[in-house]
């Protein structure tokens, strides 16, 4: 995707991102909104949809509150790892506070998809290493685009795929953040 830009009309290369986004501490829907209020001033990026919002089973350590989670489409300019430290700026805006792997938090945001890229290292791997098995990541990208493909499989086919413990982890609480 490209855009010529106003001043020097020079083309631009917009890339597609896919960000998710999950909560369990205080007042979860607030957080979302907060959220993806934050990411909707980036600079460089415009959200093209948001998910409807979900909620959802812990997963890995499950003695916890339960998550609200959504998915967000944008175009954007910024590099992976520029996008990346400005997720994780939203992270610290919230005051996200976690004390272990996988344990409760106030704000978390991944970036599933950037583009057609692959990437892996410590601080960034793309595709997100799960989200092909994960309800909370498959079904809020069901409701943006269900035939996007993601390791060769769309995310209604691996939505599919998913077992039913799985499918049984998550309902939908609400089509619109703001309605
Ligand atoms: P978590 O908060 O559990 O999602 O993990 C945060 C860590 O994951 C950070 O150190 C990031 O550098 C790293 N990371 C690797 N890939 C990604 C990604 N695609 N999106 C967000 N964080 C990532």
């Amino acid at each position: 995707m490209t855009k010529k830009d106003k001043n020097t009309k020079n083309i631009i290369e917009l890339v597609e991102v896919y960000l998710s986004l999950g909560t369990n501490v205080g007042d979860r829907l607030d957080n979302l909104r907060q959220a993806v209020s934050l990411i909707s001033e980036f600079e460089s990026c415009e959200i093209i949809k948001v998910s409807g919002v979900y909620e959802t089973k812990p997963w890995g350590y499950t003695e916890q509150d339960d998550f609200y989670n959504l998915c967000i489409c944008m175009q954007t300019e910024l590099p992976p790892y520029e996008l990346l430290n400005k997720c994780q700026q939203v992270e610290k805006e919230l005051d996200r506070k976690r004390d272990f792997k996988w344990g409760p938090r106030t704000m978390d945001v991944d970036i599933l998809l950037y583009g057609d890229l692959t990437n892996e290292d410590e601080t960034l791997t793309i595709p997100h290493k799960h989200m092909h098995e994960r309800a909370f990541v498959l079904y809020p990208l069901m409701d943006i685009d269900k035939d996007l493909i993601v390791k060769d499989k769309t995310i209604e086919e691996w939505c599919e795929l998913l077992d039913d413990e799985e499918k049984e982890s998550i309902t939908l609480f609400s089509e619109k953040l703001n309605a």
